[in-house]
């Protein structure tokens, strides 16, 4: 086991009508569509530039079907960014599909992102965070090097499960689905997965969402761009002292409502912070982590050191 403190910043590339989705707001018009690859993937990078880390991207495999899609991760990679697997469609249902279909949406998606990118993806996120010990089977059976899917967030829990309720009291439906809550009981620290998942085991490594010491607080995009620059600092001091940190962004946490998101606006507060100010906010957390000692690294040099 190597002592070096180890951070990295992953992002899940989840394209605008995911959030419309979870939203129930049926198809975003126009250019807001395809948002995350035309507009954040190319400030994502020069983010990454500006604060000299690597970032490990998480893309959905339906995605690399368009061109424009293709030639950014296509650069992402060249410039030494891993490419990860986020699952093929994104179903927020994933785990309920049965293991042909589960085993499918894994596969297909990392031939369709090796194709595009020359890079075969080694790591795994579900969409929604939602995991069950057949997915982790079929990852397992896939050569899957590490998954990083379990939140054990009791703030997150709680706000997911409140959501898709009050969207069903108004009439609509999310796609997205309640979770077993003995996810809170994982570790939060990387670990073997056990059966059941959550428990400490000698299966799949399993780099865990991160939540800081002590409360589990959110340590996500989400949470760090609506704290601002002075607060998002504080986050990550919270996190300091862990052997590896890990912060997971989407893309959409560095749009904003100006971008052409206007639809989301009532719905997602984080969307109503500008851009210039979340990108503030993520590079005083890498700075911060950076002054406290740590390296950053892809999740899967993380892995590979924990390993
Ligand atoms: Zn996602």
């Amino acid at each position: 086991m190597n002592a070096r403190r180890l951070a990295s910043v992953s992002v899940d590339l989840d394209e605008i009508p995911n959030y419309f989705e979870i939203h129930g707001l049926g198809e975003p018009a126009g250019r807001a569509a395809s948002l995350v690859y035309d507009l954040a993937l190319g400030r994502l990078l020069s983010l990454a530039d500006a604060g000299r880390f690597p970032l490990t991207l998480f893309t959905i495999g339906r995605d690399v079907a368009r061109q424009e899609a293709r030639d950014g991760l296509r650069g992402a990679a060249s410039a030494g960014h891993e490419i990860a697997n986020h699952s093929l469609d994104h179903r927020y249902d994933l785990v309920r599909l049965g293991r042909d279909e589960i085993a499918r949406q894994i596969e297909e998606a990392a031939r369709l992102i090796e194709e595009a990118t020359g890079q075969r993806p080694v790591g795994f996120r579900a969409p929604g965070y939602t995991i069950t010990d057949e997915v982790f089977e079929i990852l397992e059976d896939l050569g899957i090097a590490y998954d990083a899917s379990v939140f054990p967030c009791p703030a997150y829990f709680a706000a997911k499960t409140a959501a898709i309720g009050a969207i069903a009291v108004r009439g609509r439906k999310s796609r997205s689905i309640v979770d077993t809550p003995k996810v809170l009981l994982a570790p939060t620290r990387p670990y073997r997965i056990g059966t059941p998942y959550w428990k400490r085991g000698t299966g799949l490594l399993e780099i865990p969402v991160q939540v800081t010491r002590g409360l589990r607080l959110p340590f996500i995009g989400t949470s760090v761009t609506l704290a601002g620059p002075s607060r998002a600092r504080l986050l990550a001091k919270m996190c300091i002292g862990e052997p590896l940190v890990n912060l997971e962004l989407h893309g959409i946490d560095v749009l904003d409502a100006e971008d052409g998101l206007e639809a989301l606006r009532p719905h997602q507060p984080d969307v109503r912070v500008a851009h210039a100010r979340k990108l503030e906010s993520i590079l005083a957390v890498v700075e911060e982590l950076r002054t406290a000692g740590y390296t950053f690294v892809t999740m899967q040099q993380a892995a590979a050191e924990l390993s």
